[in-house]
Parts: structure tokens; C-alpha cells; sequence
């Protein structure tokens, strides 16, 4: 199943809803900026909300040089993976639980190099499981009760919504499923933001009542403010607790990104962990390209994400496969097109590359000349077909025929996608 934090990258994309006869790897490729638990924590840390202390490790003696520098009551060594359900979790080398606690100092380097350097398999990862490089050592909380708290920018409402449970914890999809009435629903108009009383009444339906209500709705009005000054399509954390002590604190976070926003979250964004992403996807976002991979060999440059769909589905009509999903927007300029093709020449599955751009607001022209200085600069030696249609379409026509370069140029898709198939 496709994980549900997907939903509005495709959305987004335009790829929802799509027949893609055969091509199945466009939910799992589709980009979208998650942070690991530890980025997320340091956000909320900066934002005002309260979170625990903690230390990275990525090996035993890393975590003997982190437990030197705090000394609480109790540790907590949580696996640190773009995936929840750890606690629950099972790793490749028969260690289970990818949240533990310990008393002893001396028991955290062994936590920590049982968890880092194995993979761990959750409900929610794939059935492999995610390669743990970091390990979070942090001092425990004591915990008297979980609850269950997210913002999201939610498209039925326009706008950010809160879902609260005062039943949280790892057990919060079964909350959803039996105890429906446990969960609520509450809209938070945009303008107004999130009123002290919205915060009060949010508290109170938690369960924090005196003093800990005014703690929790501070907490709740902090996490509020970090939505919107990050750009965050989803705030979740599960579980916010309530200590013994008296204390409301985030004890797991998990944040998610609008990429709109990368222009403005630029520190946000370079905190990204491509580790675990496709490098030809991570290289491609550099440009400003959309790309998604695929298993095929036609490399497909194309400029807008209806286009390039169209042109994915008449390709396979005739008989090809494309190896990607490249749209490089409607705006492209001649250095993105260069991009575009070292990209698709770097892929050794690449066998030909069919070239499909529509000029409404860029100039055929541009496009052309892009074209024969990539294909001079890298030498190009695939075949390669080109359609260009719209804006300046006959001075295109004139550079491409001009530069002498062996381009097989199309007047419609179709010929286009014969041609490409036709010249593997
Ligand atoms: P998840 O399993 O990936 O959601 O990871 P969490 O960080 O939510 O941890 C799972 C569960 O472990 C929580 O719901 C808590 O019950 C427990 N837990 C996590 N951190 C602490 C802690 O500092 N102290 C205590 N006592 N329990 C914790
Ligand atoms: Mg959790």
C-alpha cells in the first residue's frame, strides 16, 4: 500500500488518479521532504516546545563519549529512521524494539551498536526494513499518560486542521479504528490562527486540566507557530505526554515539508537525508528538475507534468518503456536542458532519449539551442528524437537542421514516440 504522507505528493504532481499501465514505482520515487526524529526535535526546540535532551551516536564509542556529557535518572536509545512504529520494531540481526530504555550508562554503547549499522523493520517500513545509521541518546521522561497531536494542511478544509486523542501512543491506528469518537477533528481558520481559546479547549479535550492546561495549550499554541514558520504540511507528535513532575513534552516528532517552500526553508531542506533516496532523483532536484526513475530505456525530456505523462503513455502504446519521469517545467531555460541530458546519459539503462517540449511560455528556440550545445558539450552519442511545437517552432526547426547533429526530429507525439522505439 502506498504510505498515506505520499498522497499529497502526487496530488501535487498530478500523478493521482493516473492509469499507469505497468509502472508501479511512482509512489515510493515521488520526493518528499521528511527530516528524522532528532532534525525534527531540534526544530521544535527552536520553536519553543518542550522536548528532551539528547546526544547522537553512531557507534558504540560515540555513544560512550554522549553518555560522559549527560547523566539522567534513565536513558532513552531510539533508532533513527524516516519511518514510525519503531518501538514495536524488529532488526535484521534479531534485536527487538527500536526504543529502549536503560538505567545504566554502561548498557547505552551496546543499545547503540545493536541499532546502528542494522536494519529495522517496522509496520510502516518496507518488509526489508531501513538501514539505521543514528541512534538518539536521550534522558528518559517519565511518562504518565500519552496523547495524540498533528497539524496538517488538510485540501478538504482548506487549511490547517488538528487531530488530538487524549488515547495516544503506539497504538493510535487502533484508537482510530475502534474508539472513533477518541479522535478529533478541529479546523483552524488560517487569519485567526490558533486562539488561546482553541488551544484551552484542545488542552482540556486531552485531558490537561489546572496549571497543566495552561502548559499544554502554551505547548500546543508553540507547535502551532513552528506549522507555519517552516512551511510544514504535518506536524505530528505522538505521543505528547504528561510527567509525574507535571510537565507536557513531545516525546516523538515527526515533521513533513511542502517542497513549494524549498526556496524559503533553505536551511530546512539542506538538513535532508538523501541516504536512503534514488541519486538520480537527489542530482535531478539540484536543477530544478522533477524526476522519477524508472526501469525502462527511453529517457524522456519533457516540459510540464501533463506532457509528460502523455508522452509516457504513447510510448508504451508503441511498443517502449520510458527509464524516467523527467518534467523540467514550463519555465525551462537552455542550462536546465543540459542538466537534463548529463542526467540521462549518466543512466546506463538510457538507450535513446526523445525530446517532447510544447512552447507556450518558453521559446522553441531557447529549447533548440539548449539541445545542440548539450549534445556537443557531452558528446552525446544516443539516438535522439525531437518534437518541439509552439512559440518559435520554425526558427527551431532551422538550428536544430543547422547544427548537423544526427537528430531525428517528430511532428507529432506519435512519430514521436515510433521513432524513439523505432531507433533502439
Ligand atoms: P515510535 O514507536 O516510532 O512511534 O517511537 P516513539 O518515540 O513514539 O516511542 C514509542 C513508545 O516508547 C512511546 O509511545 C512511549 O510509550 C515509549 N517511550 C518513548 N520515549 C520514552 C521515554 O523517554 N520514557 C518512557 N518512559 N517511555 C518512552
Ligand atoms: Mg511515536
Amino acid at each position: 500500500m502506498m504510505a498515506a504522507s505520499a498522497l499529497p505528493r502526487m496530488l501535487s504532481k498530478g500523478l493521482l488518479g493516473r492509469k499507469l499501465v505497468g509502472i508501479t514505482p511512482l509512489a515510493s520515487s515521488v520526493r518528499n521532504l521528511n527530516l528524522l526524529e532528532y532534525q525534527s526535535k531540534e526544530l521544535l526546540d527552536k520553536h519553543g516546545v518542550t522536548v528532551q535532551k539528547f546526544k547522537m551516536a553512531e557507534s558504540a564509542e560515540q555513544a560512550k563519549e554522549a553518555v560522559k556529557t549527560f547523566t539522567p535518572a534513565e536513558y532513552v536509545i531510539k533508532a533513527q529512521i524516516l519511518a514510525g512504529g519503531r518501538g514495536k520494531g524488529t532488526f535484521d540481526n534479531g534485536f527487538k524494539g527500536g526504543v529502549h530504555l536503560t538505567k545504566q550508562a554502561g548498557d547505552v554503547p551496546m543499545l547503540v551498536s545493536s541499532m546502528a549499522g542494522h536494519r529495522l523493520v517496522t509496520k510502516q517500513t518496507p518488509k526489508d526494513g531501513i538501514m539505521v545509521r543514528k541512534v538518539m541518546v536521550a534522558e528518559s521522561v517519565d511518562i504518565l499518560r500519552e496523547t495524540y497531536f498533528c497539524i496538517l494542511m488538510d485540501r478538504e478544509y482548506n487549511g490547517p486542521v488538528v487531530i488530538a486523542s487524549p488515547d495516544g501512543g503506539v497504538d493510535i491506528e487502533e484508537v482510530a479504528e475502534k474508539t472513533p469518537e477518541r479522535l478529533r477533528t478541529v479546523p483552524i481558520d488560517i487569519h485567526e490562527g490558533m486562539t488561546e481559546e482553541t488551544a484551552r479547549d484542545l488542552a482540556a479535550f486531552l485531558n490537561f486540566h489546572g496549571e497543566l492546561q495552561d502548559k499544554a495549550a502554551a505547548e500546543i499554541q508553540a507547535l502551532y507557530r513552528l506549522f507555519l514558520a517552516v512551511d510544514a504540511t504535518q506536524v505530528e507528535i505522538n505521543p505528547l505526554i504528561e510527567t509525574p513532575q507535571g510537565q507536557v513534552v513531545a516525546v516523538d516528532a515527526k515533521i513533513q515539508f511542502d517542497d513549494n517552500a524549498a526556496f524559503r526553508q533553505k536551511e530546512i531542506f539542506a538538513m535532508e537525508d538523501s541516504s536512503e533516496s534514488d541519486p538520480r532523483e537527489v542530482e535531478a532536484a539540484k536543477h530544478n528538475l522533477n524526476y522519477i526513475g524508472m526501469d525502462g530505456n527511453i529517457g524522456c525530456l519533457v516540459n510540464g507534468a501533463g506532457l509528460a505523462m502523455a508522452t509516457m503513455d504513447i510510448i508504451k502504446l508503441h511498443g517502449g518503456e520510458p527509464a524516467n519521469f523527467l518534467d523540467c517545467g514550463g519555465g525551462v531555460q537552455e542550462e536546465q536542458v543540459k542538466s537534463a541530458f548529463q542526467l540521462l546519459t549518466n543512466d546506463k539503462n538510457v538507450k535513446a532519449i526523445l525530446v517532447n517540449v510544447f512552447g507556450g511560455i518558453v521559446n522553441c528556440a531557447t529549447i533548440a539551442n539548449g539541445i545542440v550545445n548539450a549534445s556537443k558539450s557531452i558528446s552525446l552519442d544516443l539516438p535522439l528524437v525531437v518534437r518541439l511545437e509552439g512559440t518559435n517552432v520554425n526558427e527551431a526547426r532551422k538550428i536544430l537542421a543547422d547544427s548537423q547533429l544526427p537528430i531525428k526530429t517528430a511532428t507529432d507525439l506519435d512519430d514521436a514516440a515510433m521513432k524513439a522505439v523505432a531507433s533502439l
